[in-house]
């Protein structure tokens, strides 16, 4: 939309006869193609893509892997079940039952706490509203795979259990 609303109007190029005719185009995409397919024949190890499974690349440290929920001393979740987490959520994506927590000290405990994978976008605002730093996103886990939708709920016990692979 051009200046005060008004719709502004594109002046289309008009092809040459070769370009109308795609010859000398083709000519030229296979040109590059052939190019990339030399160099990258000549210099195997400067080649942008890897042997993937067996080679993976490195991330940033930055990088917004699958969560995690992070423990107490003694083995217990140290989310307070504040729900800032699915609050902030954008894709309303974690759901979070409340319990009072028997230690007096602390007022409530997830009793039960699930992330649907598949709806989430990795924003990382969950992991950056917690006032308790009970959820990260700092595994570094990018394979995230599962043959039936249910698999992608995730729970508490799921999420407490930092060492799991991207197999859900
Ligand atoms: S990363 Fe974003 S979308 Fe995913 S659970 Fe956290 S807040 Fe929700
Ligand atoms: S914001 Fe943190 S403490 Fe609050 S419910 Fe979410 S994970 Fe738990």
């Amino acid at each position: 939309m051009s200046y005060k609303g008004l719709p502004e109007v594109v002046t289309r190029r008009r092809r040459s006869f070769w370009e109308s005719a795609y010859f000398v185009e083709i000519c030229k995409g296979l040109f590059v193609t052939g190019r990339h397919l030399v160099r990258n024949l000549l210099h195997t190890g400067e080649m942008p893509t890897v042997q993937y499974p067996e080679k993976r690349r490195e991330y940033g440290p930055r990088f917004r892997g699958r969560h995690r929920l992070m423990k107490r001393a003694d083995g217990s979740p140290r989310c307070v079940a504040c729900m800032m987490c699915s609050t902030v959520c954008p894709a309303d994506c974690i759901t979070i039952v409340a319990g009072e927590h028997p230690d007096p000290a602390i007022e409530k405990f997830p009793k039960t706490f699930t992330i649907d994978l598949l709806r989430c976008v990795y924003c990382g605002l969950c992991e950056e509203a917690c006032p308790c730093d009970a959820i990260r996103m700092d595994t570094g886990i990018y394979e995230i795979a599962a043959d039936n939708r249910e698999s992608f709920v995730v729970d508490k016990e799921f999420l407490l259990d930092n060492d799991k692979d991207g197999t859900l």
